[in-house]
């Protein structure tokens, strides 16, 4: 039978994590025949909830979850981790400047990173969904010289999912029949969901929806889709990230097969896109065992004119984010 896998969620008592321990301890993270060990990582503030949770997920009786420690230690938290997904991030509170926040968040994603460094696993997989998600993910990365760079990831799956899923609304057709979406750049407001590679039961998008609704109604209804929760739920999404989170990693493990999917990844200059930012493209993966355990980036697609000035557009935000940080010393 497999071993188990070591999987370590951060923020664990937040609502995210309500969620997504869950699904893990189901099997739906990496499969119905992998169990999993959990190490929940929290600060004083959330450690009670996160043992709550972890007296629930004991409770659930599942049968891959081959026990479970909550600990407030990063070097513990990560010692031997196969799999982290770093949630818990300092949220924005009123008055806080950008660099502040970024500061505060250096303060937990630099130890997190150099803890990593010291006791991952030799093929661990990072994906940071606590925002700033992408410039998170860099200051980590810097932090863990030994892994590469390749390893540390940020979640744009739920723009993605959002994407696929407005478009498919919008033209009465099962998710299913949707192909080719990408998310490119930031997971923020400056994101651009793509459609013109998008096909939806082999035919192109752009001969099904008109240029008017893509640019006023699409774009911004998918990039501030996260405030509409709000407004909506009374609070942020946290199921949707959650199971976001699962697809991310289950894709990344078990491979993409004949679709790709969008993945915030370290850039190699493609699409013009500065080397070593970490930002969202288009991008596949192998089943493990049959890559390097990295996502490739999907290449030789055409770039138009009003893609390129949005790409642009969230890209130059992920420049000026890591500029912030550099300055602060962070990476
Ligand atoms: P959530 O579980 O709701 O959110 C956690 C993080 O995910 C936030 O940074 C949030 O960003 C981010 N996020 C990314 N994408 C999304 C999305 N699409 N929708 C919603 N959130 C998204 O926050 P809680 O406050 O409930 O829980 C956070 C927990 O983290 C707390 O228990 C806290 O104690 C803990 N924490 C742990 C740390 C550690 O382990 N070292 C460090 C810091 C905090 P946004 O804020 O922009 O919504």
């Amino acid at each position: 039978p497999p071993q188990p896998v070591t999987v370590t969620v951060t923020g664990a008592g937040g609502q995210i994590g309500y969620s997504l321990l869950f699904r893990i301890a189901s099997g739906q993270l990496l499969g119905r025949d992998v169990p999993v060990r959990l190490r929940l990582l929290e600060i004083p503030a959330g450690r009670r909830a996160a043992e709550g949770t972890a007296l629930e997920l004991q409770d659930g009786a599942f049968p891959l979850l081959h026990g479970i420690d909550v600990t407030e230690d990063a070097t513990a938290a990560f010692d031997g981790v196969d799999i982290a997904l770093l949630v818990g991030a300092r949220p924005r509170g009123p008055g806080m400047e950008r660099a502040d926040l970024l500061e505060a968040n250096g303060a937990i994603f630099g130890p997190q990173g150099a803890a990593i460094n010291a006791g991952a696993a030799d093929d661990v997989r990072v994906l940071v969904v606590g925002n700033p998600a992408n410039t998170n993910a860099l200051i980590a990365s810097a932090a863990a010289p030994d892994v590469p760079p390749e390893r540390f990831t940020a979640m744009t799956r739920l723009d993605h999912n959002r994407a696929v899923a407005q478009l498919a609304a919008h033209l009465h057709v099962p998710v299913r029949s949707v192909d080719g979406v990408i998310v490119w750049g930031n997971h923020s407001a400056s994101q651009y969901p793509d459609l013109s590679h998008a096909t939806v039961d082999g035919r192109p998008a752009t001969e099904l929806v008109d240029e008017r609704w893509l640019a006023d109604e699409y774009i911004p209804r998918v990039a501030k889709r996260g405030a509409e929760i709000i407004e909506v739920r009374g609070s942020s999404s946290a199921a949707s990230a959650a199971s976001a989170a699962i697809d991310h990693v289950h894709d990344w493990v078990n491979g993409t097969g004949d679709r790709w999917t969008s993945a915030g990844v370290v850039s190699d200059g493609s699409y013009g896109v500065p080397e070593g930012l970490i930002s969202s493209f288009p991008v596949r993966s192998a089943p493990s065992g049959a890559g390097d355990g990295a996502w490739q980036i999907v290449q030789g697609l055409t770039i138009d004119a009003f893609s390129r000035e949005r790409i642009d557009r969230s890209v130059a935000e992920l420049v000026e984010e890591r500029e912030a940080v550099r300055a602060l010393g962070l990476i």
